[in-house]
């Protein structure tokens, strides 16, 4: 049976009670561990993580700002796993603890440059929280925090992952067949 009617191809991968829970599970962790923190910026990673981001911020009780990245690969670049920031923080990040909440890591070159950089501008402490983790893609070693979940290497759409911008409204993670 198909889960969109204007795309049977279209199959679901993790259903959206699943992730709802696994969230409230990251985000009690995430309130344990930064309980002390006194200046945490949670930055999300436009636009994938949007979903993401807001429900696990609703669970959050310390006190915390928010920011966003947006970055872009290089389609044809002759340099692989070159990266482009599209839009920058507003926010200063020195002194501060950073939580950086991604959709999903895949060859691990965006996150790659954008710990680094966080890293250059003296931020407290850097940690990842991402929902999905496709480790068979893995070309560059990020360390992940908080993490939803390990999937196969299929391409996913839905709860904020696009396909040409597509299908970013459905409130599970779902792949076309
Ligand atoms: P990385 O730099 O780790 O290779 O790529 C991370 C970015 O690639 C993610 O933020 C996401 O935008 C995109 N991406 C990687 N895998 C998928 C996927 O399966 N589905 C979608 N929609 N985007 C993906």
């Amino acid at each position: 049976m198909a889960d969109d009617v204007a795309n049977p191809d279209l199959r679901v991968l993790i259903p959206a009670d699943a992730l709802q829970a696994r969230i409230a599970e990251l985000a009690a962790a995430i309130n344990r561990d930064y309980a002390a923190s006194e200046r945490l910026i949670a930055i999300g990673v436009l636009k994938g993580s949007v979903f993401f981001l807001v429900d696990l911020l609703k669970h959050l009780t310390v006190p915390l700002k928010v920011d966003f990245f947006q970055t872009s690969s290089y389609g044809n670049a002759t340099e692989p796993g070159e990266v482009r920031i599209k839009k920058d923080v507003d926010l200063s990040v020195r002194g501060a603890d950073v939580l950086l909440v991604e959709d999903i890591v895949d060859t691990g070159y965006t996150l790659r440059t954008i710990l680094s950089l966080l890293k250059f501008r003296q931020a407290k402490s850097v940690r990842l929280c991402a929902l999905l983790d496709k480790k068979a893609r893995r070309e560059v070693e990020v360390p992940i925090d908080y993490k939803g979940f390990e999937i196969e290497d299929v391409f996913v759409v839905g709860y904020g992952l696009d396909h040409a911008e597509r299908y970013r409204n459905l409130p599970f993670i779902g792949y076309l067949q």
